[in-house]
């Protein structure tokens, strides 16, 4: 999806409709839980000894085919910034 740089929107601190840049905002990937985080001492406690993992045997969830694209938009005017909701496209590209 090509999107373009420069957007007329509505800016709540304005008040009115002016021109935004736009810029892409990384994707934050969940990071790992920590060794000591009590989800994981309960996962350790329960795959002790015998007997299934339970809910643990899962096997981890499988990725996307496809990711979010979070958008900034920054006033030209108030040089305030907001945030578009995310939305999935394979490609994404600003023109
Ligand atoms: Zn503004």
């Amino acid at each position: 999806m090509k999107y373009p740089k420069k957007v007329k929107n509505y800016c709540p601190k304005c008040k009115k409709h002016t021109e935004h840049t736009v810029k892409q905002s990384k994707n934050k990937t969940r990071g790992k839980a920590h060794p000591n985080s009590q989800s994981n001492k309960r996962k350790d406690r329960h795959k002790r000894g015998y007997g299934g993992h339970g809910k643990y045997s899962k096997p981890a969830v499988s990725k996307k085919p496809t990711q979010k694209v979070d958008l900034r938009l920054l006033c030209s005017e108030c040089k305030k910034m907001q945030t578009k909701k995310g939305f999935r496209v394979k490609k994404f590209e600003l023109v």
